[in-house]
């Protein structure tokens, strides 16, 4: 009898299946393979996993659809699921859907970051997204039972954030942001995800059209600007880290009351 996190794995081929699930297996969890979306949506229903992980092409149904399928299974939407793509124009509709998924992973990918990303989800998961102090029952998260995680992960609100995306608008602390194009597509995937760290070249793929006509220190550029924009709102509030080396990252623990 297992407790360790199962994690579903929707992927028809069966050379990066095998990675996966050995990369999975030698950091403790039981990976379930599915080779198809009918398989997977099976498997889900029969048991649901601790996280998913799905291709994005797969042969009888697309990543995205079988997304929502899941989602709409009992317990479906309390799932964190990943997105495995191959191709950039399917990252940006993992993020431009706004689906809800938890991240995505580009192919080719490394064993070592994918398990890393799982287990940063899962403990993100596990944590409910309670503020410290608010936290359910302390056994909860304690159990690693990967089955309470925060509703719809992805679209919520990042504290003092409020997206509106029909109007590319953005509020912080309640006042509206004047933003260019760029600082408003840097800042919407920052705090559609907090605490992901975004390198200059995941920014420049992600936000900027033409990658070949910018450089890493266009981003730094931008971030800049949208960091003075945010402290003239919250002067005492760091909104975005950088790490050193590597890139970006939405704070996860601002004070909802900054300003
Ligand atoms: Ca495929």
């Amino acid at each position: 009898m297992s407790t360790q996190p199962r994690i579903l794995i929707a992927e028809d081929e069966s050379g990066i299946a095998d990675t996966l699930q050995y990369v999975l297996r030698t950091d403790g969890f039981v990976p379930v393979w599915c080779a198809t979306a009918e398989q997977a949506i099976a498997q889900f229903a029969a048991e649901p996993p601790a996280l998913a992980i799905l291709d994005v092409g797969l042969p009888d149904m697309n990543g995205f659809e079988l997304f929502k399928r899941l989602q709409a299974l009992p317990g479906g939407a309390l799932v964190p699921m990943i997105f495995l793509t191959a191709r950039s124009d399917e990252i940006d509709r993992v993020v431009g859907l706004e689906l809800g998924a938890d991240d995505y992973i580009a192919k080719p990918f490394s064993p070592r970051e994918l398990v890393a990303r799982v287990r940063t989800i899962l403990r993100r998961s596990a944590r409910g997204g309670h503020p410290a102090g608010a936290a359910g029952p302390a056994g909860a998260a304690a159990t690693a039972a990967p089955a309470l995680p925060a509703a719809a992960p992805a679209a919520a609100p990042a504290g003092p954030f409020a997206l509106d995306s029909e109007r590319m608008q953005i509020r912080y602390y309640g006042r509206l942001l004047e933003l260019s194009r760029y600082e408003y597509g840097l800042l919407r995937l920052l705090v559609q995800r907090p605490g992901r760290v975004y390198t200059r070249d995941d920014l420049l793929r992600l936000v900027w059209d033409e990658a070949s006509d910018s450089f890493d220190r266009t981003v730094d550029a931008h971030v800049k600007t949208l960091r003075a924009k945010l402290k003239a709102i919250a002067p005492e509030v760091d909104a975005i880290r950088t790490l050193r080396g590597t890139g970006y990252a939405l704070n996860e623990d601002l004070p909802l009351d900054g300003a």
